[in-house]
């Protein structure tokens, strides 16, 4: 059966790779009928940020990515928080003792300093491997006595993976392909820290195995550690259980070399995070996509589409769809690159065509916080006649304020250059006519206006213009008689009355 998971450390708020990383697990898993597990990796004390899995579990609630076993829900592998299974991996870690895989190491912080300074007087960078491990104090270089007394004494020590100096470590990746690694020129990482915990590699390897995870699918960064963990399976005796792996590509920035970071969303104006983030420090608050009047469909949507593509001109997808088209196959290897203005036009799209009754409850908190009356107005209505112009839902409340009320500035600049000298005079006769249509609908209003305007030989876009001005307050909005039938004709009549004075 198919399983996969999305293990973040919970350091800080999901970043919108992060949760590309998720959805791509999710599409994955639904696709082949498969679950979806949250594990949190915190394993790492010291960079441990309150909220932070909190966050993430909301995030991917709303982008509607459903977990299916995670801490709130576990399944039958929990505990799902690494801190939590704490005892499970010490016995591997002892185990790879045993076997010789693995050994014990002694050397203090400072003796680690004082080493790392001394290569870097030669220009060199030190490296814990098969060419130093011996000048080291560990399990390798003292006699088993020392070591027996160093252990009974409780001295802080750490459990560091032996790296085979002869191996070469291949696997086919199921986005790269081929990959293959030499194992000596890898370094001897720590499995077990001397607080008892595991560090990242152990922990995601002991978990991924006993979670009965099918497929591994996470960011490029990791690739690097691919040898290290293929070894560890190898060595744990779990080869045949493996998972599979597939390293997406990385996610560039709108522009220039390299990957995307919350920089370049300060820079840009666009936000990195899901939802919005305070952080607990700082107290900063960095923008979220939901915050921001983004659809989560469409926030899905763009996502899907750094580094995935359908191979069609296909470019909206719900995510039922997504879900039945992903494939790894169609992930490409190199970066993909962010597009801000793309993810505005990808909700543009959504709002656009999203039913009006769904607009008007996203819409209704806005009015609300305006506290006007919406007494007697079709807000659907209304939504329906402007929602080709939105890309957010904020932008509703600009595009439709004065069906709501009276405008309360004229733009200038359209003053300056619609607003003749003998408009107010046509104004005035406009009103007088009308005030006499008795069937106040757009239709009526437009052929009483007509009328009026051919019999005078007025210019129809001069006094369109104008009256958009007196109605509006501006050059914009839709179908000008169908504003005059929603407003009514009382206020009809008397925005014309004080905009001529
Ligand atoms: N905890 C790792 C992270 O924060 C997980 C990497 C993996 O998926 O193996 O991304």
């Amino acid at each position: 059966k198919v399983r996969v998971r999305f293990a973040p450390s919970p350091t800080g708020p999901l970043h919108m790779g992060g949760v590309r990383t998720a959805l791509f697990n999710y599409l994955f898993a639904k696709k082949h009928g498969g679950d979806f597990l949250l594990r949190i990796e915190d394993t790492d004390q010291t960079r441990y940020v309150p909220g932070a899995e909190n966050y993430i579990i909301e995030g991917l609630k709303w982008c509607g990515i459903h977990i299916d076993e995670g801490p709130e829900n576990p399944g039958e592998c929990g505990p799902y928080r690494q801190s939590e299974r704490k005892d499970t991996y010490r016995q591997y870690a002892l185990q790879l003792v045993e076997s010789e895989d693995a050994y014990y190491a002694f050397d203090t912080p400072e003796e680690l300093d004082a080493v790392r300074a001394e290569y870097e007087e030669k220009k060199e960078t030190f490296t814990y491997n098969a060419a130093t491990r011996l000048n080291m104090r560990n399990s390798l270089s003292l006699t088993k006595e020392e070591v027996d007394t160093l252990l009974a004494s409780n001295t802080p020590c750490v459990v560091r993976f032996k790296m085979p100096t002869d191996q070469e470590v291949k696997d086919t990746d199921l986005i790269r392909g081929d990959v293959k690694f030499q194992a000596a020129l890898l370094d001897d990482k720590v499995l077990y820290k001397a607080d008892g915990m595991p560090t990242y590699h152990l922990a995601n390897v002991v978990d991924d195995y006993h979670m009965n995870i099918s497929h591994v699918i996470r960011g490029e960064e990791w690739l690097p550690s691919l040898p290290l963990h293929i070894l560890l399976y190898e060595k744990l005796g779990w080869s045949a259980e493996r998972p599979q792996f597939a390293h997406l590509p990385l996610i560039l920035k709108p522009v220039g070399k390299g990957k995307l970071s919350k920089r370049d969303g300060d820079k840009l104006g666009f936000p990195v995070f899901p939802l919005e983030w305070k952080d607990p420090k700082t107290g900063d608050i960095s923008k979220g996509y939901r915050e921001e009047g983004y659809l989560p469909d469409a926030f899905v949507n763009m996502l899907a589409l750094l580094g995935w593509n359908p191979g069609t001109e296909q470019e909206i997808f719900s995510i039922e769809e997504l879900c039945q088209q992903f494939s790894l196959e169609r992930v490409t290897k190199s970066g993909a690159r962010f597009d801000p203005e793309k993810t505005k036009w990808f909700n543009h799209q959504y709002i656009s065509s999203l039913e009006n009754e769904k607009l008007v409850a996203l819409f209704m908190p806005i009015l609300e916080e305006k506290q006007v009356s919406t007494e007697g107005i079709d807000i659907a209505k209304i939504v329906g006649m402007v929602k080709e112009r939105v890309s957010f839902v904020n932008e509703l409340w600009d595009q439709t304020s004065f069906f709501f009320q009276d405008p309360s500035n004229y733009d200038p600049k359209v003053v300056k250059k619609r607003w003749k000298e003998a408009v107010p005079g046509y104004i005035t006769e406009i009103k007088e006519t009308i005030t006499n249509v008795n069937d106040w609908n757009a239709l009526e209003i437009k052929s009483t206006v007509s009328d009026l305007v051919n019999s005078k030989e007025w210019g129809f876009g001069l006094i369109m213009n104008a009256l958009r001005l007196a109605i509006v307050g501006g050059g914009f909005g839709p179908d000008l008689f169908e504003i005059c039938e929603m407003i009514g004709k009382d206020a009809t009549l008397r925005r014309l009355e004080n905009a001529v004075n």
